[in-house]
């Protein structure tokens, strides 16, 4: 438990160095076989829109996500908007369903909430043109009012929008009830940012007891519940509910990340519950994958593996 704390203080500590991302971006993701490679599904469009072709040839949908977060300069906020609209031109030119998930700290929110939220806009012009569904991601809590007063703000004006809400935190049923009224589509996790326990449950059965309770009041009143979890104790608690509710799995749907639990991802899909794979992409994967590696200390010895399999592999004749 303590080694579990200590290795998730450690990530989410080097998920938030500038240093350590450049260094690791200039390591670079080299090829299919390295660590990051797992959890990434590609480095440019062409190559998430392969990733997203092999995920629905095994029967599921899909989000993308272009990786990058904090950006600090109005120049990156503006690459990154035309990115997506990138995407979305792309993705409906390979003839796919669109969906996104976007981080609105990528879109300028620390540098001018105006500025982000006209750049929000600008791809919400083009997804609702396109059909395409946008999820903001939810960041740390120091920008959850923000996040959802954009989010509903938007919704607003474009019905195709939705956010997340993290079952670790303790106002989470508060805001769960104001985006159920404004019929804005919530995915429920529990939460990947480091939080101080005088706003977030600092222990996990408290987060999944959160989590269940949440998930129940979606299924009554949420608009298009989606469930982000690998945790099959939270997948079977939502199917029961649902099943007592007389809900059919066509009303909701899980969602998970890309590479991670494929078997569970597999296991589902065969039993006809729909899987939607969060597919991030781009050059942008460090802090993304730091808090993969503290959410889960196996994965480190995954790494280390790969490592040492590249290192070896390289030195055989
Ligand atoms: C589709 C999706 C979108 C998300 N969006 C957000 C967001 O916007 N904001 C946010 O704060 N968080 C987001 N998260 C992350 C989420 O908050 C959790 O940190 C993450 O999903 C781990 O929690 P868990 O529910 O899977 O259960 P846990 O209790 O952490 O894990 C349950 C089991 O799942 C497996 N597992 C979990 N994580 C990993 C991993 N990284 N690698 C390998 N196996 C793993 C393990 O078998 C583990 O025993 C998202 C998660 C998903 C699936």
């Amino acid at each position: 438990m303590l080694v579990d704390r200590l290795s998730r203080w450690l990530f989410l500590t080097a998920a938030d160095s500038r240093l350590l991302k450049a260094a690791a971006t200039r390591y670079g993701m080299r090829g299919p076989g390295s660590p990051a490679g797992r959890f990434i599904g590609g480095r440019d469009i062409p190559e998430a829109i392969e990733s997203a072709r092999a995920l629905e040839q095994r029967g599921m949908t899909h989000t993308f996500n272009y990786l990058g977060e904090h950006v600090r300069t109005t120049d990156a906020a503006a690459e990154a908007t035309m990115a997506y609209e990138r995407v979305i031109d792309e993705v409906r030119a390979a003839g796919m369903e669109c969906n996104l998930s976007i981080k609105l700290t990528q879109l300028g929110l620390e540098l001018d909430p105006g500025l982000c939220e006209a750049n929000l806009e600008q791809i919400l012009d083009r997804a609702g043109a396109s059909g395409c569904f946008v999820r903001v991601d939810m960041e740390h809590s120091a920008l959850l009012e923000e996040t959802l007063r954009i989010t509903v703000a938007a919704h607003a004006r474009h019905p195709d929008v939705g956010t997340v809400l993290q079952s670790m935190l303790r106002r989470t049923p508060d805001d769960l009830a104001r985006l159920n009224e404004a019929g804005v589509p919530v995915r429920l996790v529990k939460g990947a940012y480091r939080e101080e326990p005088d706003i977030a449950f600092p222990e996990k059965r408290d987060v999944d007891r959160a989590f269940i309770r949440l998930a129940e009041t979606m299924l009554e009143d949420g608009a298009e519940p989606a469930f982000g979890t690998h945790d099959p104790r939270m997948i079977r608690a939502v199917n029961t509910a649902a099943a007592a509710r007389g809900i059919s799995a066509e009303r909701y749907e899980f969602q998970m990340l890309y590479g991670v639990r494929r078997d569970l991802q597999a296991a589902l899909g065969a039993r006809g519950y729909g899987i939607r794979i969060y597919l991030p992409f781009g050059a942008d994967w460090f802090p993304y994958f730091m808090r993969r590696l503290a959410e889960r200390p196996a994965n480190v010895l995954f790494v280390v593996r790969s490592l040492l399999h590249e290192q070896l592999g390289a030195h055989r004749p």
